[in-house]
């Protein structure tokens, strides 16, 4: 791994795709609170970023010197059990269309985002980067995990064959402000937080949680994550693969009952044995990121009020 700490490598023109979503969005924020100046964006409607043509045009007139690559299409393990083709095809489009078009235009630096769920279903843990491709993925995401890791692999053979330095981060689940509280589409956290808050208003006595509950999830505020962006990118780290995670996890039936205490809603869990559980475990091994001095701020209760907070003035 090679890092530069050089002020002269301070990025000037920062282009931000995906800036609506979750991840996107706190990058957004974070660079505004470091004092960057204000990031290239684009909406949907100004470039689709599936469109080939469209996104080599945008970098050869914006030329950004840094792309942080936060737009996918994402969802929880029904939406990516469900618009299997939807999920590879638009996550494997969208990482080729930006990353070969940055290289083109000639952006030296780039940040592709991926996903702990590239890692095998059934791989010790706490997992490492090195545990990439080594075993069978988990059937429920496959197709957006392939998409994910052609992404890194895409960062990695540039790096290779063209001296850029591309940089990826898999985060673990995530959660904060502009979640997906959609209960069709949306990850475990912000749906738990919709249906104790629906729950506590109509008085129900009890709370539907998919699964077993005995899947172990480790959660990350999409803030910590967006700090961990913008440190790899001030570090000038070069290359490589980095997880990014709080260290710890969580059993699907304990998140609920932490989500129904901040809440406040008081009724019992109900567990749905009809809906998938995925993969048992999925805990990041964050020592790489840890080595060269960062770490996650935010607990897993001050985060689910924060969230919380943000839901309510979403309604
Ligand atoms: P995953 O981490 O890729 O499996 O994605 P999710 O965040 O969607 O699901 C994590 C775990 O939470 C799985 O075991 C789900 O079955 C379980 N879960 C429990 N209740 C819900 C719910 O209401 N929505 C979702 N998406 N998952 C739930």
């Amino acid at each position: 791994m090679t890092t530069t700490n050089d002020t002269r490598d301070r990025p000037r023109r920062i282009f931000v795709a995906g800036h609506r979503g979750m991840v996107g969005s706190a990058i957004v924020r974070r660079l505004r609170a470091g004092g960057y100046p204000e990031p290239i964006v684009r909406t949907r409607d100004e470039l689709d970023l599936l469109d080939q043509a469209a996104v080599g045009r945008f970098f050869d007139e914006q030329r950004p010197d840094y792309v942080f690559v936060a737009a996918a299409r994402v969802g929880g393990i029904h939406a990516n059990n469900t618009w299997r083709a939807e999920f590879i095809y638009q996550n494997l489009t969208i990482a080729s269309n930006v990353i070969h078009a940055a290289w083109r235009a000639g952006v030296e630096r780039l940040l592709f985002l991926g996903s702990s769920c590239i890692y095998p279903r059934d791989c010790a843990q706490p997992i490492r980067e090195e545990y990439l491709l080594s075993g069978p993925l988990e059937p429920t995401n496959e197709p957006y995990a392939i998409a994910k890791i052609a992404g890194i692999k895409l960062c990695e053979s540039y790096n290779r064959q063209y001296g850029t330095r591309y940089v990826s981060v898999m985060p673990t689940n995530l959660y904060g402000p502009n979640d997906n509280y959609d209960l069709a589409t949306s990850h475990v956290l912000p749906a738990l937080i919709r249906k104790a808050h629906e729950a506590k208003l109509r008085g129900d006595g009890e709370l539907v949680v998919w699964g077993t509950g005995t899947p172990l999830r480790e959660f990350l505020y999409v803030d910590d994550l967006a700090d961990a962006c913008v440190f790899l990118m001030e570090q000038g780290v070069a290359e490589g693969l980095f997880n990014v995670g709080v260290g710890s996890d969580v059993s699907i039936r304990d998140l609920a009952a932490t989500v129904m205490d901040v809440v406040g809603f008081r009724g019992s869990i109900v567990f749905d044995a009809g809906k998938p559980d995925g993969t048992p475990r999925k805990l990041l091994d964050v020592g790489r990121l840890g080595a060269l001095g960062w770490s996650a701020r935010t607990g897993l209760r001050e985060g689910i009020a924060a969230a919380y907070r943000d839901f309510l003035e979403r309604a």
